[in-house]
Formats: C-alpha cells, structure tokens, sequence
C-alpha cells in the first residue's frame, strides 16, 4: 500500500489530524475519497485509524511536518471538533480527538461533536472537512464558553503547561508525558463512577461531548480550582454508604499510588488522605467509637503506600 502524490499537496499542518490530512487532500484535488490516494488499499477503513494513516504519510516525504506526526487519542470513528478553528483554520486538529479532549484553549469553547442541522454524529469518513452529510456547514454550530479549570485543563493536557499565577494541585515542573496526563484525566472522569465501573463501560460517558463535560469539569476542578479536591472527595461522598465512600477515597490514592508514582503526586494524594481522616473522625464520633487522628494517619497510610508485606 502506498499514498501517491497528488497534483496539489500542501503540507500537512504540524497539528493536522492524519486523517484530516488525507480528507484535505482529497477534497482539494476534487477525488471522491480520500481511499484514491492509495495504491493497492487494502480496506478503506483501515485509513482512519491513526497509526496507518501516521505511517502512510511518514512514507511520503512530500508531505511535510511529520516529525510530529504522533498518533493521538482513540476517537478514530466520529469527529469531534472546534466550530471557531473550522471555520478559520479549515482543517482538523489531532488533538480534537483524544476522549479526554474537551475544549479549544484558543477560542476558549466546547468541543462539539454533532452536525448543528440535523444532531447526528460526524463518522471520520462520511463528513466532509467543512460540512455534515446533511449539506450543513460545522463552523456553523453553536458556541459555548468554558470556565478557566477546563480551560487550564486543557492546556495542560495538550502542552503540559499550568500558567502563571493559576491555581494548580500538581506542581508546574510534573514532567508528565502526553500519555500519563491522559491516563490522569481519565482516571478522574471515571472516579466518580467508580461503583458503577466495569471494564465494559469505562470510558463510555466520555466518548460523547454531551455526557463527557460533567465529568470532564469535575477533573478540571480537582486539578486547578483551589478547594476543587474537597468538592470533588465532597462528590464523592455523595455516593452510597458513609463507609462505602470513605473506602473509596483510600482505593483512590491507592490507585494514584499505582499509576502516578511520581512525587509531583505527594501533595493530591496527602491532601486526600488527610480528607480520609477527618471524615473517619467524624464518621467514628457519629457511631460513638473514639478515634485517634495519629491513628487514623497511620491507618490510612499502611493502606494506602507501599510497604513490605510482614
Ligand atoms: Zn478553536
Ligand atoms: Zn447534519
């Protein structure tokens, strides 16, 4: 298989999704799909994941830009996408279609993720680089502002950067690749749910900009909104039995001890804890048993951090 030259190839844009790419070709040299730039295609399909569509084009030194030609996110099925950015870019971003991608820090706005004519989904392949299926222009669709914690969120999630003078729980030097502030965010947006969670809906609300934005404002909270930890561990005690939810928050940090090792997470993970702790306090005065705050510390965190099994 291999992506011929067309007559008219602009570079790709260094922040162009591959596949949107190809569509942009396509659609400018006036072919019908973007499958005519192969040669011996094996599945039109297989084009729109973004591995083959990264490596096709690596192969093509034509086209420019591709020392950051990562493959992004696991939206490789239905558009997700900046009406503003459309409209004045006319192209598509990769990073639209990571599921935790929410907003776009330039316009400061939502993602969108339906046609504005006719609310049907946009699938990769039958959506045109400007327009549904239906005729209707997608810089078209309505805008809405997003609050600064989505904002920094966001930012974060795309260049890694927490700005000046912003309010955030991880530190600004946290080191954290491309992949573990994904993995961050998701854990997040999930947390809430945790009792309902099962490998088979992981992640279900999040593929959806309509059941995605609760959660997402929820981890955007947490990380950059002072006091945003309280809420959410609050948010969480909302959830079934005081003793059920105060477990959670323990197999909270025990799970951020799991994945993010990383010191950047001392302070998240202390301040949970000591949340943990005077929730126990309260939870042990209101059944009539005493407790010990030193206790409790030593409690929570035989739980929780890693020590030698005796
Ligand atoms: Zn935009
Ligand atoms: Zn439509």
């Amino acid at each position: 298989m291999e992506l011929i030259k067309p007559p008219l190839h602009p570079d790709r844009f260094p922040d162009e999704l591959p596949y949107g790419y190809l569509k942009r070709l396509a659609e400018l040299n006036q072919y019908e799909s973007p499958a005519w730039l192969f040669r011996n295609l094996s599945s039109r399909s297989a084009l729109q994941t973004s591995a083959l569509s990264v490596a096709e084009l690596s192969a093509a030194d034509w086209a420019g830009n591709q020392s950051t030609a990562s493959a992004v996110g696991a939206n490789t099925q239905h558009l997700r996408y900046c009406p503003l950015c459309i409209a004045e870019r006319g192209y598509w971003r990769s990073a639209w279609q990571s599921w935790v991608s929410c907003a776009c820090t330039k316009h400061q706005i939502w993602l969108v993720d339906r046609c504005p004519s006719c609310h049907s989904r946009l699938p990769l392949a039958s959506t045109n680089l400007s327009h549904c299926a239906c005729g209707a222009r997608l810089a078209e669709a309505p805008v809405e502002i997003i609050d600064s914690p989505v904002e920094q969120m966001q930012m974060f999630l795309d260049e890694g950067g927490v700005p000046d003078g912003a309010y955030s729980i991880l530190p600004k030097e946290h080191g954290l690749d491309y992949s573990a502030r994904t993995a961050l965010i998701s854990l997040l947006c999930n947390w809430l749910d945790y009792p309902k969670l099962t490998v088979h809906n992981f992640n279900r609300e999040l593929k959806q900009c309509g059941t995605a934005r609760i959660h997402l404002v929820n981890a955007s909270e947490l990380l950059f909104l002072p006091g945003g930890l309280e809420t959410f561990l609050f948010r969480l005690s909302q959830r079934d039995s005081p003793e059920y939810y105060t477990s959670l928050i323990l197999k909270l940090v025990l799970r951020l001890n799991i994945d993010f090792p990383q010191p950047c997470f001392d302070t998240l993970k202390h301040q949970a804890l000591s949340y943990w702790v005077h929730l126990r306090k309260a939870l042990d005065q209101e059944q009539g048993r005493s407790s010990d705050i030193a206790d409790l510390w030593e409690y929570a965190e035989w739980q929780v951090l890693p020590h030698d099994p005796k």
